[in-house]
């Protein structure tokens, strides 16, 4: 919720809460039984109204679950209050039963079971309490029809599942649709940058380049500056790569021969390929590969999907730590899970995945993912990322089985 709090929402807010805090006042005041008159019931509620004013001050900026917590109990505490304290005015049994709409504005499901528990146990103690101490003059509404108004309360927290339930539904929904609209976005402008820079820039590179290795070569310059020219030659090469890569993705190899694709041999050929690379810092590959996995798919372009994806996690990993590459069949399905111990990633950072040129390396160009999304969607499959800041990353794939 705090993210969304724009200054215009912020506004919204104050504005809002500032109506709710003087409608509470509002209502300390109106009974003027207790007015002056200092005793336990009105300090109780006078007490309540602070603390629920300061929670609902502070709370964007302290935004979490604890905070939340506290504001759902603190409501809860209010509301069951004036419901004990003011017998006579029967309505405070409405807000009682819309206690849980208070968890509903959060979308957090496990605040919303907690907010429905917390109410029906509280209820339930309440016309325990009141059938016990015998209050029917102080409750005449009550005992006139308690079964009445039990089937109300239960009625109302029904609907309010039913309703939190659409709304989660519908909301998650949206979310998916917003995450593939973002994703297909990011893949049509990273094409159409390629298609018109990639083959201008190329040209002019490879006559740099080729120069420079004439100079290279040529005796006339000193050892000095020949170190220049193989640096600069160096840098043209990582120009290179980042135009060729940019470029698989504007193209996608049309002439890329859907084939059978064995998971083990090609897994194994990955692994070996990468075995050196992950020797530089210790981490080893582990590959746990179930007989028969298969996919349609073009093999080179499979590998290239595992070699950007492995090389992350090796590039991840805490020295010493194996990457773990798991295979296995799954219904129709063929699901192949990377698992690094490394230094994982925010929610923030995991949102920015696969976005051209993001990238938190020095000498990353934040292209491997985006061409991994590229191909996974190409075969019709699925990736996922799961991952813990300072545990680890699990990179889940999925394909049809072949
Ligand atoms: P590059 O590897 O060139 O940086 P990628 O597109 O392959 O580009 O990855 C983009 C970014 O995603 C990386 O810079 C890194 O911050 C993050 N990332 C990818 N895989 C992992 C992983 N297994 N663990 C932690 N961060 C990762
Ligand atoms: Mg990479």
């Amino acid at each position: 919720m705090k993210k969304e709090l724009t200054k215009i929402n912020d506004k919204i807010y104050y504005f809002a809460i500032s109506i709710v805090i003087l409608a509470m006042l509002m209502g300390l005041l109106w009974d003027d039984s207790y007015l002056g008159n200092m005793n336990t019931g009105f300090l109780l509620h006078a007490g309540l109204i602070f603390i629920l004013s300061l929670s609902l001050v502070l709370y964007p900026m302290f935004d979490n679950r604890a905070t939340r917590i506290v504001m759902i109990t603190g409501a809860a505490a209010y509301f069951y209050t004036l419901f004990y304290l003011y017998p006579e005015t029967w309505s405070t049994f409405i807000y009682i039963c819309l206690i849980p709409v208070i968890a509903i504005l959060f979308f957090d499901s496990k605040l919303f079971y907690y907010a429905i528990f917390l109410n029906s146990t509280a209820v339930s103690s309440a016309f325990v309490y009141i059938s016990l101490t015998k209050q029917e003059k102080l409750y005449p509404f009550f005992y006139e029809d308690w079964i009445g108004h039990f089937i109300n309360f239960l009625g109302v927290q029904i609907l309010l599942c039913i309703l939190y339930y659409l709304t989660y539904v519908r909301m998650q929904k949206q979310q998916a649709y917003y995450k593939e609209v973002q994703e297909s976005e990011r893949i049509k402008t990273a094409g159409q940058l390629a298609a018109a820079f990639a083959h201008e820039i190329r040209n002019p590179l490879t006559v740099v380049k080729g120069f420079l290795q004439l100079y290279e070569q040529d005796s006339a310059y000193d050892h000095h500056a020949k170190k220049h020219f193989s640096l600069m030659i160096n840098e043209l090469d990582m120009a290179e790569e980042v135009i060729s890569q940019f470029l698989a993705v504007s193209k996608p190899n049309k002439e890329a021969v859907v084939e059978e694709v064995h998971l083990k041999e090609n897994l194994q050929s990955v692994a070996s390929l990468l075995a050196s690379y992950g020797l530089m810092n210790d981490n080893k590959i582990e590959l746990y590969v179930e007989e028969g996995c298969r996919i349609a798919a073009n093999s080179m372009e499979f590998k290239q999907l595992c070699i950007n994806i492995i090389k992350n996690a090796i590039e991840a990993s805490t020295e010493g730590c194996s990457v773990i590459v798991n295979a296995k069949r799954e219904k129709d399905k063929v699901e192949i899970q990377i698992i690094d111990r490394g230094n994982g990633m925010s929610e923030i950072e995991m949102q920015s995945l696969g976005t051209p040129f993001y990238s938190l390396k020095s000498k990353g160009t934040g292209l491997g993912l985006m061409i991994c999304y590229n191909i996974v969607s190409k075969y019709n499959g699925k990736i996922t990322f799961q991952s813990l800041e300072g545990e680890g990353t699990t990179v889940t794939i999925q394909f049809p089985e072949y």
